[in-house]
């Protein structure tokens, strides 16, 4: 007898996978909900990290502080314009910094544990919300 068996296939025995709304891998770990015009809108981490709105606002953000921390750490050096070779990786690090904090914010926020009914097919049947919109659990109260 072959240890190598042939298992059958039937849908019951297929684990209905949640995917990505935009690139359709399938989300094994954490999801991530993005807010949009269609409603919360479920991610992975690589499509939540580039969604546009998350980027405009840390680029907004990073834009204010880095300008104020900039401003305070290096200002003197700057209106004495006595800048030195060393502000060229000093700046550019104040503004990332800022993004990065604002970044991770709001992807730790995002971070969802909820269901994805719509992208399981037999829950899809009759509903016409499109595949990757996040349906709440019956006891969540957000
Ligand atoms: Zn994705």
């Amino acid at each position: 007898m072959s240890s190598t068996q042939i298992r059958a296939w039937s849908p019951e025995a297929v684990p209905a996978v949640a995917r990505c709304g935009r690139c359709r891998r399938a989300l094994t770990g954490a999801l991530y909900e993005v807010r949009a015009r269609e409603g919360r809108l479920a991610r992975c981490l690589r499509c939540a990290l580039i969604y546009g709105s998350l980027v405009r606002r840390s680029l907004a953000i990073a834009f204010v502080v880095g300008t104020l921390l900039t401003a305070i750490n290096q200002g003197n050096v700057i209106l004495r314009d006595d800048a030195s070779l060393a502000l060229a990786w000093k700046i550019p690090l104040t503004y990332a910094v800022p993004y990065c904090v604002a970044t991770a914010g709001a992807i730790l926020n995002a971070r969802s544990k909820q269901v994805l009914l719509a992208s399981h097919p037999e829950h899809s049947e009759g509903s016409s919300a499109p595949v990757g919109i996040l349906h709440p659990l019956q006891n969540d109260n957000r």
